[in-house]
């Protein structure tokens, strides 16, 4: 097959019970919903910046990074709606913001949860380091050796926090569903029939990862404060917040070598990085396989990537004329969903050109309360 080693675009994420798999501006979220049912929900997201902005380096990486926490927030928000036992009875917080934010309001919370999150890891990775190192001011003349001693203990807290979280019972699916996400990718990236066979031989660790990503930041920030040096301990706390966007864009474009290319420096330079998703990433089951391989075709033809025709088997022809109906059902479902979220997109899977959806869509044949669930995802 062609195609081996060669970056097909696509990337995801895990989210709870399930992955988030996005390819140019659509993406998808399978979802291992409490029932067993697996749910596909096909969206697109646009994202910040426009065109021309998303090709200068460097501010290319600030712009994906931004997207990547914004959507990546979007779709565990998504999945953990499967399993908020506490959804019928929104809290007084809940409550407060839709009064004052009205329709927005998701937006909104979704927004300062990011902002946050940035401020939070801001703060602790990027500052707290350099106060800790600044305690040895006293005893180490030499600025660079500070500046080693900095992007160290930077780095342990890094792997420590990483450590800390893959100790928690909840995220250890997560950590599988993330291997899942890796595994699928590999899987069509080698030219391998994605399915669940081929998925589960292929390898955990990929090179465009965020586990990496963030180890790169880590990495680049150690070596732009080895060289950025000023007298005043103000501005060197203002530097160490704002060059974060320029270490992580700089950070991106390495990323994106790293996937593109099989030069042996990049490769020996990615090395750490895939050490350090030997944490996050942890051997999925099969039934987790099956929810990544469901959202990686719902964005991803594979099959025309791998130069394959499209549908080659009798059984599977068969198969999908049985599907069309299937998806009738499930057409209705979705466009009461479209009119109840009218900003966002929602797309009918086609069956034409999505073979690999057939055994969840016949499953819901099965159960009559399907469509009824897809409303209440939806609102
Ligand atoms: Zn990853």
């Amino acid at each position: 097959m062609k195609a081996a080693g060669k970056s097909s675009g696509i990337g995801g994420q895990a989210v709870l019970e399930g992955i988030m798999m996005k390819n140019q501006d659509v993406y998808s979220v399978g979802v291992r919903k409490p029932d067993g049912e697996i749910e596909v929900h096909l969206s697109t997201y646009e994202g910040i910046g426009n065109k021309k902005l998303r090709k200068i380096p460097i501010i290319r990486g600030v712009i994906s990074f931004v997207d990547s926490l914004v959507l990546g927030m979007k779709c565990l928000t998504f999945s953990a709606s499967f399993y908020d036992e506490e959804e019928a009875q929104p809290s007084k917080a809940d409550t407060l913001v839709q009064k004052l934010f009205g329709e927005r309001a998701e937006q909104i919370v979704m927004g300062i949860t990011v902002a946050f999150s940035i401020v939070m890891a801001v703060a602790i990775f990027m500052v707290l380091p350099y106060f800790a190192a600044a305690l040895l001011r006293n005893v180490i003349v030499s600025d660079t050796v500070l500046a080693v001693i900095e992007g160290a203990i930077r780095l342990l807290l890094f792997i420590g926090y990483v450590l800390l979280i893959s100790l928690m019972k909840d995220i250890q699916r997560v950590f599988q569903y993330h291997g899942a996400e890796h595994k699928c990718i590999n899987c069509v990236e080698n030219g391998l029939e994605l399915n669940v066979e081929n998925v589960r031989k292929s390898s955990k660790h990929h090179k465009r990862c965020g586990t990496s990503f963030m180890l790169i930041v880590m990495v680049v920030s150690i070596i732009f404060f080895i060289f950025i040096r000023v007298d005043s301990p103000i501005l060197r706390v203002v530097f160490r917040v704002a060059l974060v966007p320029v270490i992580a864009g700089v950070s991106y474009e390495f990323i994106r070598l790293a996937g593109n290319t099989d030069n042996k420096l990049v490769g020996i330079l990615s090395r750490p990085g895939m050490w350090l998703q030997g944490l996050t990433t942890k051997e999925p089951d099969d039934s987790m396989i099956e929810v990544a391989i469901a959202a990686v075709e719902a964005v991803f033809d594979w099959r025309a990537y791998q130069g394959r025709e499209p549908l080659d088997t009798e059984q599977e022809a068969n198969a999908d004329q049985e599907n069309q109906g299937a998806w009738g059902q499930e057409e209705e479902a979705q466009d009461a969903q479209a009119g109840a979220e009218s900003e966002e997109i929602e797309e009918v899977l086609e069956a034409e050109s999505e073979p690999q959806e057939i055994e969840e869509v016949l499953e819901a044949e099965d159960e009559p309360q399907e469509a009824e669930k897809v409303q209440e995802a939806g609102a």
